[in-house]
């Protein structure tokens, strides 16, 4: 017996399943992701197609050949077809119409067209994958952590108004009718908390005006060392112009292995300003780096960590993100690990070394949920 075609509208996305498998497109007809027991495949907004697969609790990542991205859409899109001809509500005809308009060649435009209004936008908490990226600076004004490498293909930048009303003009025109499924604008890129507060109060306002609800919360990265730059009273004006989480990168709560890592700062110090911003009425977001350091710094930087998150604040309301230490492949890394400041851990200990910082750090108030920067894609 053939199998049948099902099509459902969601609030956000066309779903069209066959099978055990499902398609799901969004209100412009683009392709977003698709599922089938035991594999995901996502798509960015920058046409890069990311296959994750899951089996016996492990997860394995593929980023699709451009061969295999084209098969995808190809098969997506024909499924899409034939329930054309099946469907006669017209509400459904149309995003079935609209879905046949994004041809494998138009969907690869959505690399350049997207290059044209961001730079990489290099990573983002997992729960603001749905967010509006404004990129109201570019960079980190420290880049210098060496496990970090998110940022050094630019020089720390922050828009002036001229280029953020381009930005925003570039952002309109590349998400179209997109733009009333993003939820709260992220403020990019590293740590745009350090931007003057008058300057960055100029920016939200401008923000709101523009997008209206869509700018609902704002939330961005800062790390801890950069709070200096900001007095209690311009933390308050800022949660108060609607800037509700920030997420923040403590890596480590061990000084020795902050040091190596060069992270400004004490974990004491990144302990205050953490407390700072809860004081303020902020919503966390930490992360904390698993396995960074390796086998020599594990013990210290579980427990040092540890005490540091117990140390501050948090609520059922904040998230530690575990982040399982992912190699980033550069120089200055490689070469402290050939001069013995830190080690590695082997792929096969990665995985129980994660369930032994999340049996450590199930008691926190806070919620800990894992942060794979494998799985990272703005989509
Ligand atoms: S970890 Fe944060 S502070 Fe360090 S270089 Fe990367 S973005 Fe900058």
């Amino acid at each position: 017996m053939p199998l049948s075609t099902t099509v459902n509208i969601r609030s956000r996305s066309l779903a069209i399943g066959r099978g055990d498998t499902t398609h799901h497109f969004d209100r412009s007809g683009r392709l977003t992701f698709s599922t089938r027991p035991g594999e995901t495949i996502r798509r960015s907004l920058d046409d890069r197609a990311l296959r994750v697969t899951a089996s016996a609790g492990a997860r394995d990542y593929e980023q699709l050949s451009a061969r295999d991205k084209e098969r995808w859409y190809t098969g997506a899109i024909a499924l899409a077809a034939e329930a054309r001809g099946q469907d006669a509500d017209p509400v459904t005809s149309a995003w079935l119409a609209r879905i046949a308009t994004q041809t494998p060649w138009r969907l690869a435009g959505d690399a350049e067209a997207f290059a044209r209004v961001y730079l990489p936008v290099s990573i983002l908490p997992p729960d603001q994958y749905h967010a509006l990226v404004v990129q109201v600076s570019h960079g980190c004004s420290y880049n210098r952590c060496l496990f970090c490498d998110f940022y050094r293909d630019r020089p720390f930048h922050v828009k002036t108004p001229a280029e953020l009303g381009a930005h925003i003009d570039g952002l309109r025109e590349f998400f179209a009718e997109r733009l009333a499924d993003r939820s709260g604008v992220f403020l990019g890129d590293g740590n745009a908390l350090v931007i003057p507060t008058g300057k960055l109060l100029g920016m939200m306002d401008v923000l709101r005006r523009e997008f209206g609800p869509i700018a609902d919360p704002f939330s961005t990265f800062m790390d801890t060392f950069t709070l200096d730059h900001k007095t209690r009273g311009e933390l308050a004006d800022i949660r108060a112009a609607g800037l509700t989480t920030v997420y923040s990168g403590l890596e480590t709560g061990s000084d020795r292995l902050r040091a190596v890592l060069r992270k400004p700062g004490t974990a004491v110090e990144a302990a205050d300003a953490l407390n700072l911003l809860k004081a303020t009425g902020f919503r966390l977001g930490v992360i904390v780096i698993v396995g960074v350091g390796g086998p020599q710094f594990a013990a210290e930087h579980l427990q040092d960590t540890l005490d540091t998150l117990r140390s501050v604040n948090l609520t059922r309301q904040d998230i530690v993100f575990l982040s399982p230490f992912v190699d980033p492949g550069l120089s200055d890394f490689d070469d402290a690990v050939r001069r013995g400041l830190l080690s590695r851990f082997g792929d096969e200990e990665v995985g129980p070394e994660l369930a032994r910082w999340r049996r450590a750090l199930a008691g926190l108030p806070a919620r800990v949920t894992t942060y794979s920067l494998k799985e990272y894609m703005y989509w």
